[in-house]
């Protein structure tokens, strides 16, 4: 799961769930992704996301006792709460490696560095280097900390 901020012509900002990058071009290239304030669906991604390096100890849920209906999904106020938890979280207990994520998400990948939380910048090229690659990483929208 990959979320995107995106910024419509208009310049409202919102973010968008893909289930990877492939999905996301895929539905940019048919102008399915549309503004939820005024509809229009010229729609670009705003460059720069925060990534997380997840763990591979983590078990994922097993899909058989997962619910059949999907949660609803939260109210912009509530996932901006989620948002800001999850941030303030990173930055207490990951190691910030900056616009060097990338790389050393790999090397943690390869196991040729410490197997440890890490986040960082990544451009959206890196991060789908490393969807490619299967190195396991979270993007994260930025906070909207203005408004
Ligand atoms: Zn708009």
């Amino acid at each position: 799961m990959v979320i995107y901020n995106l910024l419509c012509k208009k310049k409202h900002n919102f973010e968008g769930w893909f289930p990877s990058f492939e999905e996301y071009q895929k539905q940019a290239e048919q102008n399915l992704i549309s503004c939820p304030t005024c509809g229009t669906t010229k729609v670009e991604k705003v460059p720069h996301a925060c990534a997380v390096h997840v763990k591979k100890e983590q078990p994922a849920p097993p899909a058989k006792t997962a619910s059949r209906t999907p949660p609803a999904p939260p109210s912009p106020a509530e996932f901006k709460e989620m948002l800001l938890k999850v941030h303030h979280y990173v930055k207490q207990n990951f190691e910030d490696v900056g616009p060097r994520f990338a790389d050393e998400a790999r090397q943690i990948h390869r196991g040729k560095a410490e197997e440890r939380p890490i986040h960082g910048t990544a451009t959206a090229g890196e991060a789908a280097e490393l969807a490619d690659e299967g190195v396991p990483h979270v993007v994260l929208p930025k906070p909207d900390l203005d408004s």
